[in-house]
């Protein structure tokens, strides 16, 4: 049996721990998002890689949601010194992680090696794949025709001014990893994780022959919705949708996923929506979806799981 799931940050490494605990870890495969990588002071970051690394490990901060846990920040505090830029901030733990895949990617490793080496290390039996090699890099358009990278969108302005598109740079030339080809082909089930649709499934399926790949097999795909009562439980997914003039909704979702996968999971939240969500071209399966206490992951890992294989 092998279990694949589309990922971006946070809401898919939620997910991810559920599989890895529903199932034998070694059959969980994350394929994930890399146009949130940038470059900082000449080191490689990979953000939903890291996420989804640290919180399988059980090393993420509660807290802040991102980073490691019991981190501090003697190295930013000395950036700050030399006026160097400090608007991202990265950990003195986390730093190491950044220092290992800069030094491996200029000796000429690939992000997939060396992301397999990185995983290892914490002790985790799945796997994560990166979906590409390649850099691709996701560039925010703002109402005043300025073009910026996400992170600053994201982490430098908080998300808090509109937007009126995105791209995913480079994403055409971008050749998929045929290691993640190689999952996708053979999952038993493909799931699309409740992850920003936009800026974190949007450049999965950008970097050619991944959209194919996953309607091909439609019926034996499921998602699950990242908006739940109408809203993002946390991050710009439901402002996103809504500037670029989609629904924020499960109803939006389901117009967006349609061709992807035959069924949409909804939170309990948002029954009464199921039928739209049918009518929007989804089946609708109706449960518990918000990753915050025991076993929540877990059973939605299974149900994802028997709802694709029962096809
Ligand atoms: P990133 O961490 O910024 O890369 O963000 P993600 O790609 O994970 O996307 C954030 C989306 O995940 C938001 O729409 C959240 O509502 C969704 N999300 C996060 N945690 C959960 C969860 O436990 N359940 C569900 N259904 N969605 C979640
Ligand atoms: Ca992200």
């Amino acid at each position: 049996m092998s279990h694949v799931v589309l990922a971006g940050g946070v809401g898919a490494a939620r997910y991810l721990t559920g599989a890895v605990e529903a199932f034998d870890p070694a059959t969980v495969t994350g394929v994930v998002n890399v146009a949130d990588d940038l470059v900082l002071h000449g080191l490689h970051v990979s953000p939903d890689l890291d996420t989804c690394t640290y919180t399988l490990a059980g090393a993420i901060d509660p807290e802040r949601g991102w980073g490691l846990v019991d981190e501090t920040w003697q190295a930013m505090a000395e950036l700050g010194r030399y006026g160097g830029a400090n608007w991202f901030s990265l950990g003195d733990r986390d730093l190491g992680t950044h220092l290992y895949r800069t030094a491996r990617l200029h000796d000429g490793a690939t992000l997939t090696e060396v992301t397999a080496e990185i995983t290892a290390a914490w002790g985790l039996a799945c796997r994560l794949l990166p979906v590409t090699d390649d850099r691709i890099e996701t560039r925010v358009g703002l109402t005043d025709d300025r073009e910026i990278g996400f992170q600053e969108y994201f982490v430098g302005m908080q998300h808090s001014i509109d937007i009126t598109g995105v791209r995913f740079a480079g994403a055409e030339q971008a050749r998929l990893s045929p290691t993640a080809i190689e999952a996708i082909t053979g999952a038993e089930a493909l799931v699309i994780a409740p992850s920003n649709p936009i800026v974190s499934i949007g450049p999965l399926l950008a970097v050619p022959g991944l959209q194919e790949l996953i309607e091909a097999r439609r019926e034996h795909n499921v998602a699950v919705s990242p908006i739940i009562g109408g809203a993002a439980l946390k991050g710009p997914a439901d402002r996103m949708l809504r500037e670029l003039g989609e629904e924020s909704s499960v109803v939006g979702i389901a117009r967006r996923y349609r061709n992807l996968a035959a069924t949409l999971v909804i939170d309990e939240v948002d029954r009464e929506l199921a039928a739209a969500v049918e009518d929007a071209g989804m089946r609708s399966i109706v449960m518990p979806t918000i990753m915050n206490q025991p076993g929540v992951a877990a059973a939605l890992a299974r149900a994802c799981h028997d709802i694709t294989t029962g096809v």
